[in-house]
């Protein structure tokens, strides 16, 4: 049996130097991130790991092309597995560039990984929940992010306050914090309550991505004092999912689209290598994946047994 395999995407996350006055990694003590590199920070000092169960390795996001890697093309080649970037001619973002979106629309890791035929009412699933106010922004502006507009071409449902509730989505933000003033039957969780959450949805599925770029925005913000409250917050997310995590059952891939918090010094993104991790059930399987075009074949074949 293929594993379930959970997909944490971490937007802005590179490998830095271990610099502790600009690198919030390097200076911060983090146990669950710590866990997934074996017991190492996550910066470029950090050793490569290639174990049965445990992958941890920088990957290159820059993907053959100049200037600073952005999120639309990305996080495009992360979910399609094709160098998107190449394909616009350079890096673009936030949103997907056009000369991608025949590659989103046909190459998306959702649509391939319902192509497989996996036993499972719905094999793949999105678990980020969006407000009303974000549906009724891309009718005016069909302005889709990357992983929305993979969930429109795989005919994935979008999840909502609804799901929310249900307990069968996570807020962008893991604890629902700022969700009551728009929909105010929403009771904030924890963190550990929301990494508790994603592990229980992934039990129904053979795919489960959320995606969080709050680590991003932090970045941006060259803020130490906000880059710690979203590394903290983030560790805490980590060890509630890891917190009843089964390794022979299950396969958590973390890894991000492009540097830009581990270094404060630049409130622009990087050129570094991302983290690319894989604990769990034959996570040996990815130790070859070495930049953002690796990511998804490597997912699917790992879901193909
Ligand atoms: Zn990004």
């Amino acid at each position: 049996m293929p594993p379930h395999l959970i997909f944490v995407f971490l937007d802005g996350i590179g490998l830095g130097l271990d610099d502790e006055s600009k690198n919030p990694l390097a200076a911060l003590s983090l146990p669950a991130f710590e866990t997934l590199a074996g017991g190492q920070r996550w910066n470029q000092s950090a050793r490569p790991l290639a174990q049965p169960d445990l992958v941890f390795r920088p990957i290159d996001a820059n993907l053959g092309v100049e200037g600073l890697p952005q999120s639309g093309t990305g996080q495009a080649t992360l979910f399609t597995g094709v160098n998107c970037a190449a394909l616009a001619g350079r890096h673009y973002g936030p949103f997907p560039h056009s000369k991608t979106r025949p590659a989103l629309a046909t190459e998306n890791i959702f649509k391939k990984i319902k192509a497989l035929g996996l036993p499972f009412e719905e094999p793949a699933v999105f678990t980020n929940a969006y407000p009303d106010r974000f549906f009724s922004y891309v009718d005016r502006t069909d302005r889709w992010t990357v992983t929305t507009r993979c969930c429109l071409e795989a005919s994935l449902r979008i999840r909502t306050h609804h799901d929310v509730l249900d307990g069968n989505a996570l807020t962008a933000d893991l604890t629902g914090a700022a969700w009551p003033q728009e929909h105010p039957a929403i009771t904030p969780i924890t963190e550990q309550e929301a990494g508790q959450r994603l592990l229980t949805i992934s039990h129904n599925h053979a795919f489960t991505l959320f995606e969080y770029f709050h680590s991003d925005k932090a970045g941006h913000s060259r803020s130490m004092e906000q880059a710690t409250l979203v590394l903290h917050a983030l560790d805490r997310f980590l060890e509630g999912l890891l917190s009843s995590f089964d390794p022979s059952r299950q396969l958590l891939i973390v890894t991000s689209d492009h540097g830009n918090l581990e270094d404060l010094s630049t409130k622009s993104h990087t050129r570094n290598p991302v983290p690319f991790i894989a604990y769990g059930h034959n996570a040996s399987q990815m130790a070859s994946v070495t930049d953002l075009t690796d990511v998804t074949p490597a997912i699917v074949e790992a879901l193909s047994g």
